[in-house]
């Protein structure tokens, strides 16, 4: 068993976004600008947003965290988001999900200038990734993508399930693999009998948020096993979906969690950012 190391390859991009944005200062005179926009005190939400801040500030990009209250309004929320699409030295808006009941979310994300949604959650985006066209990719499919492929893991004609569909994880990790030429079954909380999709798979994906969801009797011998979930364990420890400890025996290839899926999101969204500055600096001619 081979274990898929996201955090060595998350550095390794992080060297290249790091040089890439030297080189764009370099041509454009300006340094790559995201602004994120937090809703409310969720403790997990606020973790992921300075983690995410962070990585800006390693590779010398400008960042920008717009805070809100809990209680904002619909109109409060897209007026900024209308004046970062304005902001020239804004190339990458990311909204911090979820947003809170009251807010229109879809309404929220329909509102980011698609060449600036770096998170790829645009209809628009989402339109061009599922026809197969350049775009922007939701970062943590993409990010399993960079791995798999930084393993020679190549996808095509291979059986892969993907456990857990929504927007953010489960749909876009499905259309990058039929972009790949892999077969593609997305099973979810309506599957009947989820060991009978996932005891055949050659590749395993999954994003579900259920401790030990997959077992060490639901994987066949050599499977690659790539596990997106993040859970707080009862001992506070951050695990996944899978039953690492027994799944790990069986399986050719696993993503750990953390070290694995985690640290690639963010990478994926620093070289997402650097894509916008330079498509946003080509238009500003
Ligand atoms: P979500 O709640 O929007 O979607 C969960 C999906 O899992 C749904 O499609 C649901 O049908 C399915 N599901 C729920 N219970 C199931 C079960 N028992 N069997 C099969 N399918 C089931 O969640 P999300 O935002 O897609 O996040 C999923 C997980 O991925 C969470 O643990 C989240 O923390 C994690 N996540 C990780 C990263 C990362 O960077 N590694 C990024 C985003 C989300």
């Amino acid at each position: 068993m081979q274990i898929l190391d996201g955090k060595a390859l998350s550095q390794k991009i992080e060297q290249n976004v790091t040089a890439g944005v030297k080189e764009f200062k370099a041509q454009a005179g300006c340094v790559p600008g995201l602004a994120v926009i937090l809703v409310g005190q969720d403790p997990a939400s606020a973790a992921y947003v300075a983690m995410k801040k962070k990585a800006c500030d390693r590779v010398g990009f400008y960042s920008v965290t717009h805070e809100m209250p809990e209680d904002i309004s619909q109109d409060a929320i897209e007026k900024t988001i209308m004046m970062m699409n304005e902001n020239p030295n804004i190339d990458g808006i990311l909204i911090q999900l979820p947003l809170p009941p009251q807010i229109d979310t879809t309404k929220i994300l329909e509102l980011v200038d698609p060449s600036k949604d770096v998170d790829g959650f645009h209809p628009y985006n989402v339109g061009r990734l599922v026809t197969n066209l350049d775009g922007f990719v939701p970062c943590t499919p993409l990010g399993v993508m960079e791995l798999l492929a930084e393993y020679n893991i190549d996808v095509q004609g291979k059986n892969c399930v993907v456990v857990g569909a929504s927007n953010i994880v489960g749909k876009p990790m499905a259309s990058l693999l039929l972009n790949a030429n892999a077969t593609v079954e997305i099973c979810h909380i309506f599957t009947d009998d989820l060991k009978k999709h996932t005891q055949n798979a050659d590749i395993i994906l999954v994003g579900v948020g259920v401790i030990n969801l997959i077992k060490e009797d639901m994987v066949k011998e050599g499977a690659i096993i790539i596990d997106i979930g993040i859970n707080r364990a009862d001992n506070g420890k951050l695990v996944g979906d899978v039953d690492f400890e027994n799944v790990s025996k069986k399986c050719s290839y696993i993503t750990p969690v953390p070290g694995g899926v985690g640290p690639m999101t963010i990478a994926m969204l620093l070289s997402n950012t650097l894509k916008a500055a330079q498509i946003n600096a080509k238009k500003r001619g």
